[in-house]
């Protein structure tokens, strides 16, 4: 606290990022990163970029990024918004898009960010509980009668949960508010779902963001983009040339296009992840494990005779992360992102040795 600071940072709670220890040797499943690393093309890329042209600003408006993600989904370039990372393009949508009179629909259980931004733009919000399996019901997201809401965002798959709404039923909520922006923040869709950016053509009110963190092993290079309509994509462009013009690098640009250029090595990539949480699941479920079904790249599992807690306090003890939220209804959980087939078999060795099994 500080008499220096300004009210809008005094009322603040800001959100806290998984940790990142400095230690080597940990198995570290607490931030949902890819265990296997980006496109090589993409590192290629980003060698072939440190240049002397770093020098040069880089292109303000990303073209050959809108351009590549654009072919790669089918739509023009102007339906597509970058920014550094997925997390950003949200802010700048918290700002552009979902701050009306109207109060912003979003679950109680969800991406801790939500509210983050919320506070720091003012966003009038209301919070909807999940159904007692955790899953969003599509019916509290309908407007009735005159109760209808300003703008609506959820994760899909939801965070933490893993738990996918089919994509009829995303369908169904975004051409039910036709009046309201919804927003799908498809950060783990490539694991298991079906994306909404098929629908955007059809939907003026739909905007999807997608990030590079996960499904392409690229957290270190922050980069997200929004997919919609050229409208919506217009209001964040406002924003993003009030904020900062130069969001991603040189190096951001040239590993994230040759990222979008490698399908065969982003398809493999999944599915090895996916594969891996398979049977990750079908081990705890032995281990007596509860494991909420997950179209993610990670998991969210409680043991019935076991605190989440203690459990991620033990697993700690054996240099194994995962992340423990101290959170209403879901305290009880560890969720826990898929790594590699041996970073799985130490946890489910430790969790073995833990239960006394
Ligand atoms: N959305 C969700 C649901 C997430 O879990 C994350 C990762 N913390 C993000 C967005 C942000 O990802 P990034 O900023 O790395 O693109």
């Amino acid at each position: 606290m500080s008499r220096y600071w300004s009210a809008v940072v005094h009322g603040l709670t800001p959100y806290v990022p998984g940790e990142q220890p400095k230690l080597d040797n940990l198995v570290k499943l607490n931030t949902n990163e890819h265990p296997y690393g980006p496109s090589p093309r993409a590192l290629e890329a980003i060698r072939a970029a440190t240049s002397d042209a770093l020098r040069l600003y880089p292109d303000p408006n990303c073209d050959a990024l809108k351009a590549a993600l654009a072919k790669r989904h089918g739509l023009q370039p102007n339906q597509i918004f970058v920014g550094n990372g997925s997390d950003e393009v949200l802010a700048h949508a918290f700002v552009a898009l979902l701050k009306h009179e109207r109060p912003l629909w979003f679950p109680d259980i969800t991406y801790s960010f939500y509210p983050v931004y919320c506070g720091l733009y003012g966003v009038d919000h209301r919070t909807i509980p999940l159904a007692d399996d955790y899953s969003i019901r599509v019916e509290d997201y309908l407007p009735q009668g005159d109760d209808h809401p300003g703008a609506i965002i959820f994760p899909n798959p939801n965070a933490p949960t893993g738990r996918l709404m089919a994509l009829a039923d995303v369908e169904r909520i975004v051409a039910s508010n036709p009046d309201a922006v919804v927003l799908i923040d498809e950060a783990y869709v490539d694991f298991g779902g079906d994306s909404a950016i098929g629908l955007v053509d059809r939907y003026p009110n739909l905007l999807v963001v997608h990030t590079f963190s996960k499904s392409r092993s690229l957290a270190g290079l922050r980069v997200g983009f929004a997919a919609g309509h050229a409208s919506l994509i217009e209001a964040l462009e406002r924003v993003k040339n009030s904020f900062n013009s130069y969001p991603l690098d040189r190096l951001a640009i040239a590993g994230a296009v040759a990222s979008v250029e490698d399908e065969a090595h982003f398809q493999e990539s999944c599915r090895k992840v996916i594969a891996t949480r398979e049977a990750l699941v079908a081990q705890l479920a032995v281990l007596g494990f509860d494991v909420l079904p997950s179209a993610a790249n990670f998991i969210f599992a409680r043991h019935p005779q076991h605190d989440g807690a203690e459990l991620a306090a033990e697993l700690r003890k054996r240099a194994i992360i995962v992340r423990h939220f101290k959170a209403p209804r879901i305290d009880q959980f560890l969720r826990i992102t898929v790594g590699t087939d041996e970073q799985c078999k130490v946890l489910v060795d430790a969790l073995r040795e833990i239960l006394g099994r």
